[in-house]
């Protein structure tokens, strides 16, 4: 379904991504795992559309998307910070790629005023889409809640929220659990494997924790200095390491 091709990326002097190619197929969990620096954040944007490659080219469903706007791409990414607006509620967090994609779609029309009818309907729709998905996430009594009113695992649950309603075909996150407490990234990382079981569509997962990505994923690709050194099955990466850089990154005996 995803389709990385020969992907390079530099910030100045630095190469950032190396060469990077990657097949990910539908409904796959895919993690990218790889120490701090090594490129992943970098992956995710590029694949998101919110950073552009240097080289190489990305396909989703066999269609070229190469400067294509994020919106347009039928990906949604949870951030490594969250990033909610902390002046909005979380239904007004949860609601703005909805109103987002309302709005673009309003610009087009010739009359706005002869359309309100239907936009009060879209409104009601929203809001019911938000309230679903917040209930579906156990953060449905929260939603009249700012950010800074909210633990760190309910903050969390928004901003997987806010991605669930634009019902996306490929997930994106960017180590979504890192902000939390041991116990609570053990407790939400079975959430985040019922979420995928769930909605069924692809997942593109990034941890630099390495018992996440074996619990979690159906191939793990590990990352170090922006190259992609194994792609493979979790049980396999411990069990056959493909060279030693990678062995001492999952420790495994070999
Ligand atoms: P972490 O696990 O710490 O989040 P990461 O694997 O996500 O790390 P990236 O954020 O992709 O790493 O960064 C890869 C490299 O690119 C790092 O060396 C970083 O300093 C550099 N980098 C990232 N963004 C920029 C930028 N906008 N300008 C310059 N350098 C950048
Ligand atoms: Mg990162």
């Amino acid at each position: 379904q995803l389709s990385l091709s020969n992907l390079t990326k530099s910030y100045g002097q630095t190469l950032v991504l190396r060469d990077v190619s990657l097949e990910i197929a539908h409904g796959e969990f895919l993690t990218l795992l790889g120490p701090s620096g090594c490129g992943k954040s970098t992956l995710l944007r590029i694949i998101a559309g919110l950073e552009v490659q240097d080289g190489g080219s990305l396909a989703v469903d066999g269609r070229n998307v190469d400067g294509e706007r994020p919106r347009a791409r039928d990906v949604a990414m949870v951030f490594q910070s969250y990033a909610l607006y902390p002046h909005m509620t979380v239904a007004a967090n949860m609601a703005l790629p909805l109103r987002m994609r309302r709005l673009s779609a309003w610009q087009r029309l010739p009359i706005v005023g002869r359309f309100l009818p239907g936009t009060r309907r879209a409104a009601a729709e929203v809001e019911a889409a938000v309230g679903e998905t917040a209930n579906a996430l156990g953060i449905g009594h929260l939603l009249d809640r700012k950010p800074g009113q909210l633990s760190g695992g309910q903050r969390q649950r928004v901003a997987v929220g806010r991605a669930m309603v634009r019902n996306p075909a490929v997930f994106l996150m960017d180590e979504p659990l890192s902000n939390l407490d041991a116990k609570l990234r053990v407790q939400m990382r079975s959430e985040i494997k019922e979420l995928h079981r769930r909605l069924g569509v692809t997942f593109v997962y990034v941890t630099h924790d390495q018992s996440e990505a074996m619990t979690l994923s159906d191939r793990v690709a590990v990352m170090l200095d922006g190259q992609l050194l194994q792609v493979a099955r979790p049980q396999d990466i411990y069990a056959d390491p493909s060279d030693r850089r990678v062995a001492e990154f999952v420790g495994s005996p070999k």
